[in-house]
């Protein structure tokens, strides 16, 4: 393990293993590229000023106040920099930073507001999670296999809007819509009466491929910089209006929330893993060849209006792992290139609901409560189908293993507003 000079407090998300990259600012001034160390942040836009990225790249990918011109770079330049990052707040490290003033390159992460790192040109979310596409199988076509049957043959996915893609902490209006429910005879519009989550992970691509060119999977690595959390938040009833034949729409492009860091694959390297079995084995434009699992474990949070108001804490409600995801974020790229279409730098590509086997594990509402028929029971006596009014949802994730320091990705958060 290395230490750095800056203390890092115990368990912390973001030791001198992880160098997360995000963007943020301080006192409404520009934004800025920074990673994060314990807790406080590094300036990296000083740190370019100051000369110190001089032998990695050109100085103005880490000026911008987005991460895009960074992630067009390509790998080689990631881990220049990251190398270089680590170099500068590692005890027997380079003592640019120690030297020339703390203060002026690390800032106290409670003073930073977080921004959406990259200008997301598209957004795409897939359905890999064996599990969960089984279990909605199940609630909504219980009389047919629960998978369809191209589901083992390719990651299941639709286009997603990137627009409306918000950073940890932003509030979630309660989106409007056409509901109607099965008895009913026609529809209303009206507020979601069925607003669910959808605990995800993300990827944000590099380089990117020319139009008519797909990224063959073999290459993956060159093209996925790192992994972030996500929160698909879902209108269960707009979407089961709307969904045939065209897919998800409104019921989801209402917003969907990030986690500020993205946690590069370099420090997630200690903790990859080999895949689920694949079964009938990928066709050969799918077939990764190494191992592309992460054992990144998750877990999301609730806590209510009246909880908070009563000083309880937030309450767990379901406990996870990205581990064993059925089909993995190489394959995910390379199957979305694979007609050729684009992928450019800083594109989002989610993984779909994460959800295990065992109660507890799922990750959404309408598997937790099995659409609604088994509440949650809370702590405070309240019970939970799916979403109200002042409902805070808190999304962690996290790597531990023996003999290897714990890393975080931090929080994706968002809280009902009506
Ligand atoms: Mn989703």
């Amino acid at each position: 393990m290395i230490e750095s000079w800056l203390p890092v407090p115990n368990g912390s998300d973001f030791p001198i293993e992880n160098l997360p990259f995000g963007v943020f600012s301080v006192d409404a001034s520009i934004r800025r590229i920074g990673v994060a160390i314990g807790e406080k942040i590094l300036d990296c836009r000083a740190v370019a000023e100051a000369g110190w990225f001089d032998d990695c790249c050109e100085r103005e990918l880490l000026e911008a106040p987005v991460l895009n011109p960074f992630l067009a770079a390509g790998r080689a330049v990631w881990q220049t920099v990251r190398a270089r990052v680590s170099e500068l707040l590692r005890v027997d490290g380079d003592s640019h930073v120690r030297e020339a003033g703390a203060d002026n390159f690390l800032i106290d992460r409670t003073r930073a507001t977080m921004h959406v790192p990259m200008e997301i040109g598209d957004y795409v979310d897939f359905y890999s999670s064996i599990e969960h596409a089984t279990n909605l199988g199940r609630l909504f076509r219980p009389n047919a296999d629960a998978l369809l049957p191209n589901w083992r043959w390719l990651p299941v996915g639709y286009h997603g809007r990137s627009s409306t893609i918000v950073v940890d902490g932003t509030p979630i209006r309660r989106p409007c819509g056409q509901r109607k429910p099965p008895d009913a005879p026609a529809p209303d519009f009206g507020p979601s009466r069925r607003l669910d989550i959808e605990l995800e992970m993300g990827f944000v691509t590099g380089p990117g491929n020319e139009l008519g060119h797909g990224i063959p999977v073999q290459d993956a690595r060159e093209h996925i910089f790192g992994l972030l959390l996500v929160n698909d938040w879902s209108a269960r009833d707009i979407q089961a209006w709307e969904y045939q034949p065209l897919g998800p729409f409104l019921g989801k492009s209402f917003a969907t929330t990030i986690s500020p860091w993205i946690v590069t694959l370099d420090a997630l390297e200690p903790f990859r893993v080999e895949g689920p079995r694949q079964e009938p084995p990928p066709l050969a434009y799918l077939r990764a060849g190494e191992n592309w699992g992460y054992d990144v474990q998750l877990s999301v949070e609730l806590q209510t209006a009246r909880m908070r108001e009563r000083g309880v804490a937030p309450q767990r409600i379901s406990r996870t792992s990205f581990r064993d995801l059925y089909w993995n974020v190489a394959q995910q790229l390379a199957h979305a290139t694979s007609n050729g279409a684009v992928a450019r730098p800083g594109d989002l590509f989610a993984s779909g609901t994460i959800s295990g086997s065992d109660p507890g594990t799922q990750g959404s509402l309408i598997e937790l409560t099995w659409n609604g028929e088994r509440p949650i029971e809370l702590t405070d006596g309240e019970k939970r189908a799916f979403l109200e009014d002042g409902d805070e949802v808190t999304l962690r994730g996290w790597c531990e293993k023996p003999h290897a320091r714990r890393i975080g990705f931090g929080t994706a958060r968002g809280r009902i507003v009506d």
